[in-house]
C-alpha cells in the first residue's frame, strides 16, 4: 500500500469518493466525510491554516451527494462532517446545506450530521435555520476562552463579537448542540481563570468540553513567537493534550499552578452536581431539531443505553446521584429525554 502525502495544494473537486468499502462500516457509529480544508481566521496556535491554508477549498455538491449515496446504501446513519471550519466560506456552506435539506428530504431524513464550525454561527439567523433543517444535530466549536482579553491576544477576533454565553444559548435554542474546544494557558491567564472557565461550561451547558493545555505547534505563529521568546519547554515537544504537558511556558502563573488547575477544572466539572447543571442549563435554552428521528440509536439499542445508564451509572452511585438525575431530567419536556 502506497503513503499518501499530500504535496502543494490539492484541489477537492478532483478528489475520488473515499474507498469507504475497505472500512468495517457496521462497527462505527459515526463515518467522517470532509467536504472542505481550510478557514479564513488566524488563531495564533492553529496549524490547520498552516497546513491548509486561509482560503477554504471545497468539493462539489455532486461529490458530497455521491458520498452520502455509498454511506446510506451500506446502512450508516451518522455522519461527521471533519471540515476545519464548515462555514469557512458562508456562500459555499449555505449551499451545500440547501443541497443537503434536499438530499435529507428525498432520502426521508437518513442521515443525522455533526461538525466542526466557527462561533460566527451563532451570528447568522439562515445559516443556523438551515443547519437545523439539513439534520445538523451538534456543532464543535472552539471557543477555547470566555476572556475577551485571552481571545484577542490570540487573534480569536471572531469570538468576541458577542457575548460567548449568549452565542451558546442561540445556538442551542436551534436545536443544534454545541460540542466545544477550550484552552487553559495563555498568556492573559491566571489561577483565576479556571474559575471562569468552569463557570463558562456549567452555565452554558456544554456537555462535551474538551479542554486543552496550550501548546505550541511547530510552524504556527504562536510557535515562533514563544521560540523567539525563549519561552518553549524543551521536555515537552507539543501536541498531546492527553500527557499533562504543555511546551508552552505560562506567563501568568507557575507551570505547576497550569497543571493543577486544569486537573482541578476537571474535577470539578465531573462531579455529578456539576454534570446535572450542565444538563439543566442546556435544557432550558434548548429548541427541537427539525425532519429526521427523534431517537439517533434504534428502539432496541436506546433502551439497551437506558438500561446500561441505570445498571452501571445511576444506581451504584448511590442517592446523591439519583437526586441530582431526578432533578435534571426534563419533567415537563419529554422531546428532550433523549437529548439528556
Ligand atoms: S477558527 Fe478554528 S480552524 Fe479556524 S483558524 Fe481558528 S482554530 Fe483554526
Amino acid at each position: 500500500m502506497a503513503l499518501y502525502r499530500e504535496t502543494g495544494t490539492i484541489d477537492l473537486r478532483t478528489s475520488p469518493a473515499p474507498r469507504f468499502d475497505l472500512l468495517k462500516l457496521p462497527l462505527y457509529t459515526t463515518v467522517t466525510m470532509q467536504f472542505s480544508r481550510g478557514c479564513p481566521y488566524m488563531c495564533e496556535f492553529c496549524d490547520i491554516i498552516v497546513m491548509f491554508g486561509r482560503k477554504p477549498r471545497h468539493k462539489s455538491v455532486e461529490q458530497v451527494g455521491r458520498e452520502l449515496d455509498i454511506l446510506r446504501a451500506q446502512g450508516v446513519r451518522k455522519v461527521f462532517f471533519v471540515d476545519d471550519n464548515l462555514i469557512g466560506n458562508l456562500k459555499v456552506a449555505k449551499n451545500l446545506l440547501r443541497f443537503l435539506i434536499d438530499y435529507q428530504t428525498r432520502h426521508q431524513y437518513s442521515f443525522s450530521f455533526g461538525t466542526e464550525a466557527s462561533l460566527n454561527l451563532s451570528q447568522d439567523e439562515e445559516l443556523m435555520t438551515l443547519f437545523r433543517e439539513a439534520h445538523f444535530r451538534w456543532a464543535f466549536i472552539g471557543i477555547e476562552s470566555p476572556d475577551e482579553a485571552s481571545l484577542r491576544e490570540t487573534h480569536k477576533v471572531q469570538n468576541t463579537r458577542e457575548d460567548p454565553l449568549t452565542a451558546v444559548q442561540r445556538i442551542h435554542a436551534h436545536g443544534i448542540e454545541v460540542l466545544a474546544g477550550f484552552i487553559v494557558g495563555f498568556d492573559n491567564d491566571t489561577v483565576s481563570t479556571f474559575e471562569r472557565q468552569y463557570e463558562f461550561i456549567v452555565r452554558s451547558g456544554i456537555q462535551t468540553a474538551m479542554i486543552g493545555l496550550l501548546n505550541a505547534m511547530p510552524r504556527t505563529p504562536l510557535y515562533e513567537r514563544l521560540q523567539a521568546a525563549g519561552r518553549l519547554r524543551e521536555q515537552d515537544s507539543g501536541g498531546d493534550n492527553t500527557k499533562l504537558s504543555t511546551n508552552v511556558v505560562p506567563l501568568g502563573m507557575s507551570h505547576e499552578e497550569l497543571i493543577a488547575g486544569y486537573r482541578r477544572l476537571h474535577e470539578r466539572l465531573l462531579a455529578d452536581g456539576a454534570i446535572a447543571r450542565r444538563i439543566r442549563s442546556k435544557n432550558r435554552f434548548f429548541g427541537r431539531s427539525s425532519g429526521g428521528p427523534a431517537l439517533e440509536y434504534g428502539a432496541g439499542a436506546s433502551l439497551r443505553i437506558v438500561l446500561r445508564f441505570f445498571r452501571r451509572g445511576l444506581l451504584p452511585a448511590g442517592p446523591v446521584r439519583l437526586w441530582h438525575f431526578l432533578r435534571s431530567f426534563p419533567w415537563t419536556k419529554p422531546w428532550q429525554i433523549p437529548l439528556t
